[in-house]
Formats: structure tokens, sequence, C-alpha cells
């Protein structure tokens, strides 16, 4: 039900816990983080409060300044830490975390079964990182870009994957979607209030749209993949 990304110089753990923390009125079931470590995606996720992730990563913490969070609301499969988000691809390489519902997913399950894939989460969401894994050809992208043509339903789907530690991606359908801009790092969230603490500069995603996010750079394109020209915003009231 609340996504936070971040890729920059900080430590994305706590950004992203910080976040999370300020999306709990949204409701949730369970947290989970992924956070690029030395070109290892380390990921926990838990059923329960987010005071059951922050406590086990404050006693064990994920170091590593690329990351994606998330707190569920199970619309498929029960309040589990398997069904808990982020989902990961078999090789560890890829993690997803999605607000939203895959009404298609049935369907792509079947078929990546027949391919072999091995799911452990009973989630319409898994779908989308077997789906990735199946796509990716070194460029993540594009391989969100496939994804997308693939999928039907509502999503705000964050990505990182290990063997581009630099970037993530992201893109939205009825389920909102942000991007807070800062110096040297960029944010997603599922809303504004997640990020005040770090950047009051924002962009709002509209339907359809795609992000790809560095350090330094923001680009969102068009349900047609064409790079949008987005002004930002600056949020002049506080939580
Ligand atoms: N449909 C997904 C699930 O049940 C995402 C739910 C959400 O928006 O938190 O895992």
């Amino acid at each position: 039900c609340g996504i936070v990304g971040y890729v920059g110089k900080k430590n994305a753990q706590d950004v992203i816990l910080q976040g999370l923390e300020k999306l709990e009125y949204r409701g949730y079931d369970s947290a989970g983080i992924a956070i690029v470590e030395d070109g290892v995606i380390k990921s926990e996720k838990f059923k329960g409060r987010l005071a059951v992730l922050s406590d086990f990563l404050e006693a064990n913490p994920i170091k590593g300044s690329l990351g994606i969070g998330h707190t569920r609301w199970a619309t498929h499969g029960a309040p589990s830490d398997e069904n808990s988000h982020p989902h990961l691809n078999a090789d560890n390489t890829i993690a997803v975390v999605h607000n939203g519902i895959i009404e298609n997913y049935v369907s792509l399950k079947e078929d990546l079964i027949a391919k072999g894939y091995k799911f452990k989460s009973q989630t319409d969401t898994e779908v989308i990182v077997h789906l990735l894994d199946s796509l990716y050809e070194g460029n993540l992208l594009e391989a969100v870009n496939k994804l997308t043509s693939i999928i039907r339903g509502a999503y705000a789907i964050g990505v990182v994957c290990s063997k581009s530690p630099n970037e993530m991606v992201a893109v939205r359908n009825e389920s909102p979607l942000i991007v807070g801009l800062g110096q040297d790092e960029n944010f997603i969230a599922s809303d504004i209030p997640a990020l005040l603490k770090y950047t009051r500069d924002v962009c709002i995603l509209e339907n359809g749209e795609t992000v790809h996010l560095t350090p330094e750079k923001v680009t969102i394109y068009s349900p047609d993949k064409k790079e949008v020209k987005r002004d930002k915003f600056t949020v002049d009231w506080d939580v």
C-alpha cells in the first residue's frame, strides 16, 4: 500500500524506513525492504508492524544507497513473511515492490511456471519479478517497458537490479506515485509526506508514465515511451 525508493549517497535503509513511517496512515499488514549492498541485493520482509522490520534492521543493518521499501495491504495471498514485498527473482538480481492489483496474473503465472519459474508466494505481484527476469537483456528500463505491455491492472511499481546499482525504474497506472528531486539523490514514493524530510521538490507521475532515476538525473517517459518534460513544484506545507 506504500512505496518508497531511494537512489543517492545516503544510507538507503534510513531514508526508506523514515518514508514508510510517514505512509503508515494508508494502512498495511506487512513491511519490507531491498537494498543493493556491494553489488548484491539484501532483502528483509515481515508480516506485522513496520517496527518489526525496523527493529530487525537496527540489529542487522543493510548498508547501501540504492533501495526500495514497501508496506503491504494484502489483496492476493494472506499476510505473511513470504507474501510481503519486495519480491525477488531466483538469482536475487532483481527486486520489485508493487501497490495495486495485476488483473491478468493467473495466466501470466501459468506461462511462467511452464517456462520453469518457481513461485515463493501467493501474490499477484510475484509475476512481475519473474516476467522482468525473462525480459531483462541488460537494460532495466527496456525490461520494464516490455513488462508494461504485458501486465494489466492498477499498479505503482518500483524496481532495482543489482547489475546496475546506480539506477531505479518505476511505473504507475491507477495507483499513485510521485518523484522527489534532490541534490545527487532522487526518490520515489506513494505520497508526498514520505519525502518531506529530504526534499520539497516533487514531480507527480501521470497514468502510464515510467520514470528512470539515477542520483544525478530523473527522466520521465510517456506511455508511448517518449521523454516527457514535467515541471517540478515545491511543496510549501508541512505534515
Ligand atoms: N496486490 C499486491 C499484494 O497483495 C499488492 C498489495 C498492495 O497494494 O499493498 O501483494
